[in-house]
């Protein structure tokens, strides 16, 4: 039976009081961790396999590695919580719940890299959140887990917090940190990667908070037993948020591997109702669709890759008989059409168009080309805009017409819907 490790302080009372925190073992990682090398660390990290978990999985480790190991250069540390891919509400639970333990993976990331400086940026509907960690963070530096020479080590970290305002796109690290230094959240062209050229202009090391959050775990427990969890290629413990046609959407902490059917049905209660599954968005909306067929697939990095999907974040919206596809694709990418930033054409008219085409299909009115027109339109997209919005944006489309292609068939030729809906 798998014990949660992320997880486990976010049911006790007052979980966000520093005291209930050191109460049950918090910052003793720390601790730890200020005894040993900074190479030591981010080789604990390596040997971990902890991949990142906000979405792209790059392995944490090895972006440690990639930070300038000069002292004299100045280095940040961006702790990214711009939660907005819509199915995705694990970070909101660590940043309410557990803000400490994030801390502790900060403080630790910035001694191993060398920075003396950490921003948390917030998504801005956060308001509990925000409020917990200027508390969290003062608590913090109460304690001297902050600020200058940190438990004796001779170690300055300095932290604040930064709330956002409202735009995904802000969740793109690039974007993320033209919006802390004050401009509007355009992403930036890479390279230079914010391990070269980050905040300010100085390296920067840009993690998501649950990937943060694993840190003190692997400190404590050591990188063999994070490694032990998971599966070849992702390991570790990981919180899948369960949303859709399901008896008990919520947050659910397992080993990266678990299947898809066993998240459903012996954790998330089952399909609503006692209908049939129809689809599943593995990893937030800006994952392909899945069918019902895939529910022994488990959710790791490369198991989901291997059926054209991504983990993504792990947040998995579940859809029963009653869906329309179409329907589903046309809502996704009108989000996204809202969401793009409007730097380049391809995603800013693009995802527009895109959105017209699914428009009137779902709505009767579709061309006999429309499918077509469409698959095209997305393979203009993919790949060739700014930042992975663009890759992003066509996914909901494309996903469904490879995959419900005669429920879209159904729509242009006899102009009604599968699923009951009024055209
Ligand atoms: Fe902006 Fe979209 Fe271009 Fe990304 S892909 S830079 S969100 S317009």
């Amino acid at each position: 039976m798998f014990e949660p490790v992320l997880t486990r302080n976010i049911h006790r009372p007052n979980s966000e009081k520093i005291y209930t925190y050191l109460a049950n073992g918090g910052y003793e990682a720390v601790r730890l961790a200020l005894t040993k090398s900074p190479d030591e660390l981010i080789e604990m990290v390596k040997r971990s396999g902890l991949r990142g978990r906000g979405g792209a999985g790059f392995p944490a480790g090895v972006k440690w590695g990639f930070m300038p190991k000069d002292p004299d250069i100045p280095k940040i540390v961006a702790v990214n919580t711009d939660e907005g891919e819509p199915g995705t509400f694990k970070d909101r639970e660590i940043v309410e719940r557990d803000p400490h333990q994030v801390i502790e993976g900060v403080i630790i990331a910035s001694y191993a890299v060398g920075a003396k400086r950490a921003y948390v940026y917030i998504r801005g509907e956060f308001f509990l959140g925000v409020k917990r960690w200027i508390k969290a963070i003062a608590d913090a530096y109460e304690h001297g887990f902050l600020g200058k020479n940190i438990l004796g080590s001779g170690f300055d970290l300095d932290m604040s917090v930064h709330r956002g305002a409202g735009a995904y796109i802000c969740g793109e690290e690039t974007a993320m940190l033209e919006s802390l230094e004050g401009k509007a959240g355009n992403p930036r062209l890479k390279p230079p990667y914010p391990a070269q050229v980050g905040l300010f202009g100085y390296p920067t090391l840009v993690h998501n908070i649950e990937t943060l959050a694993c840190i003190p775990h692997i400190i404590l427990r050591g990188p063999e037993w994070f490694a032990s969890i998971g599966t070849a290629e992702s390991k570790g413990p990981k919180i899948f948020s369960v949303s859709g046609h399901v008896n008990r959407p919520g947050n659910y902490e397992l080993p990266l591997g678990t299947t898809i059917g066993e998240i459903i049905y012996e954790h998330a209660g089952g399909i609503r109702g006692g209908k049939k599954l129809k689809a599943v968005i593995p990893g937030g909306a800006s994952t392909p669709i899945l069918t019902a067929e895939h529910v022994d697939v488990p959710m790791a990095f490369e198991t989901l890759a291997a059926v054209g999907s991504q983990l993504g974040t792990g947040a998995m919206i579940v859809m029963d008989e009653t869906t329309c596809m179409v329907e589903v694709a046309r809502r996704l990418t009108k989000f996204f059409a809202h969401e793009s930033c409007g730097r380049c054409v391809p995603c800013r008219l693009g995802s527009r168009r895109l959105y017209e085409i699914l428009e009137r299909i779902e709505g009767g009115k579709g061309k006999p080309a429309d499918l077509d027109l469409a698959l095209e339109l997305s393979r203009q997209i993919d790949g060739l805009t700014f930042c992975p919005m663009g890759s992003a944006l066509v996914n909901p489309a494309r996903s469904t017409i490879e995959r419900f292609r005669d429920e879209y068939e159904d729509h242009l030729t006899y102009k009604r819907c599968m699923v009951g809906n009024p055209l």
